[in-house]
């Protein structure tokens, strides 16, 4: 099959600028029609990090036929020895974590300390979902009758479509992969198209691993090209999808004709609440890398800081001092960078607009405000750490995601009020109190719609072996990591077995009252 495709170059993590393929039944093959885009580095656009196949609907057909092929007998292959495999692809990443971070700085922006700690989340989830392969436990109960046993296992669906988004390039995938994998799943992979990198590495890691064939594919190219057929493929299972709220609501609709399975992990809002009592230095601390860590371009990036009032004038002080301070730049350049550039022109455009209805609504900036383009920035996406004060929390800078560096300060009266504020938005995926006393900390925990809470702590950091995923227009209610996962990607077959040899009399009343 893949012999009537163009080859691709395979070569490696950390090569000079080459041009990589899709993997489609265990081969590196370019796309049906020849074409290749462009990945340029973010902070430097005349680094050309690597040449990807531009794919479409035939290579997704291929790629999904390799896959339901290879199904029976990935799924046939003992859970252990899956995990195995996986263990194997667990200790390959931390052998090449420094190498495959250096490759998402180039690919992706974010700082080498933060593309170290994506590399990490993948080979946690790999560890953990190896030992996956020895658990995935079941349940037995007592019979109502005598002679009989009962036990629950879990089946793998099939083959599951996997669409992930570029802020998190090697921890989305591997968070998707490694549960599908585990439970005897095959995977067609779709990497967003401004990291495709990361995940030709992490496929190349699983290859090396011993992984057979076709069980896990990887089809580069755009959303309409390559995600839209993919997640609507007849012989698809399940889709699981990690984006915005936009994109996710197409996706469910995609599903929902032929039932499948189908798991959100969607766009946020994210929220602090600083209280009268909090630790300012730490608050502060918490509200620069919350809401500039990966350039504000995380899903759980705190985009909105809920202040008490009493405390407000000194935290807003303190806050845009630091965010000024901050240290822009290139992460492969320049090893002092704290915060690193948008991911792509039109991301950054959007922060200008935003920056726009900000003023415009009213709003106070404190900090920032400007595109950074001269100098060291002059060839990246690069802006100032931005802040607005005096935010109403009506305003659109306090209510979209942005998805950039902008925070918005909203002053509150109260804890009751700072609660009504950070569940206002349409989104609820993480939040986090400041506070020296338990019982607000306790209060906020239980009242915060929120999938995750954090106290004392901003809103980022996972770890995974808890559930990972929000509420309302953030999630679909499943939970991404920890044995949360292995619903997703999962079926549960309830089996009986009758070893008394005769009719059981309550079984007989059961199937005439039926
Ligand atoms: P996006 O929705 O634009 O793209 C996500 C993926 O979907 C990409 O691979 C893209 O190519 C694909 N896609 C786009 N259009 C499609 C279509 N019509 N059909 C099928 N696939 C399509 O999101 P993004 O810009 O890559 O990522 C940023 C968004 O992701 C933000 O909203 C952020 O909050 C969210 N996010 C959420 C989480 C979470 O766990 N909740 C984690 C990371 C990012």
């Amino acid at each position: 099959m893949s012999a009537t495709l163009p080859k691709a170059d395979t070569r490696g993590a950390g090569a000079q600028p080459t041009s990589y393929g899709n993997y489609i039944d265990g081969a590196w093959v370019g796309a049906a029609s020849g074409r290749t885009f462009e990945n340029r580095n973010p902070a430097d656009t005349s680094d050309l990090v690597g040449r990807f196949a531009e794919s479409g609907p035939e290579d997704v057909e291929r790629a999904v036929a390799a896959a339901r092929e290879a199904f029976p007998r990935w799924r046939a292959l003992p859970a252990p020895r899956r995990g195995e495999i996986l263990y194997r692809a667990a200790e390959i990443l931390v052998r090449r974590k420094e190498e495959l971070a250096r490759d998402m700085t180039r690919e992706m922006g974010k700082v080498l300390p933060e593309t170290r700690g994506d590399v990490q989340e993948a080979i946690d989830m790999t560890y953990y979902m190896a030992g996956e392969g020895r658990r995935q436990f079941g349940q037995t109960t007592p019979s109502e009758l005598s002679n009989k046993f009962q036990m629950s296992v879990r089946m793998p669906v099939g083959v599951a479509g996997l669409i992930t988004p570029w802020n998190f390039p090697m921890a989305i995938p591997s968070w998707k992969m490694m549960p599908a994998l585990v439970l005897g799943n095959t995977v067609v992979i779709k990497p967003a198209s401004d990291t495709p990198l990361s995940v030709v590495n992490l496929v190349k890691v699983l290859e090396e691993a011993g992984l057979p064939k076709g069980v896990v594919n990887m089809v580069t190219g755009g959303g309409t090209h390559v995600g839209a057929p993919l997640m609507s493929h007849r012989d698809v299972h399940i889709v699981s999808f990690t984006g915005s709220t936009g994109v996710g609501r197409k996706v469910s609709e995609a599903c929902a004709p032929a039932f499948k399975h189908c798991h959100l992990e969607m766009g946020g809002k994210n929220v602090i609440m600083v209280m009268d009592d909090a630790r300012l230095d730490l608050a502060v601390d918490g509200a620069v890398w919350g809401g500039f860590g990966t350039t504000g371009q995380r899903c759980t990036a705190a985009s909105r800081v809920a202040v008490h009032t009493k405390v407000y004038r000194e935290f807003v002080e303190r806050f845009a001092e630091r965010a000024k301070a901050l240290k822009v730049g290139g992460g492969l350049a320049d090893p002092g960078a704290e915060m690193g550039p948008c991911i792509n022109e039109a991301q950054r455009q959007t922060v200008e607009k935003y920056v726009k209805i900000g003023r415009d609504e009213g709003a106070t900036l404190l900090a920032g405000g400007r595109r950074l383009d001269q100098g060291p920035y002059a060839k990246g996406w690069f802006h100032e750490p931005t802040i607005f004060g005096d935010v109403d929390p009506r305003m659109r800078i306090a209510t979209e995601e942005i998805f950039g560096p902008v925070v918005s300060v909203i002053p509150v009266d109260s804890l009751d009020e700072a609660i009504e504020v950070g569940n206002s938005v349409e989104y609820g995926l993480s939040a986090s109190i400041y506070t020296q006393d338990v019982s607000s900390a306790f209060r906020a925990m239980r009242d915060m719609y929120t999938g995750i809470f954090y106290v004392n702590a901003p809103t980022i950091g996972a770890e995974t072996h808890l559930p990972f995923g929000g509420t309302k227009n953030t999630g679909n209610g499943h939970r991404e990591a920890c044995v949360q996962a292995l619903e997703v990607f999962s079926e549960w077959k309830s089996i009986y077995i009758d070893y008394s040899g005769h009719l059981q009399r309550a079984q007989i009343d059961t199937e005439v009252g039926e």
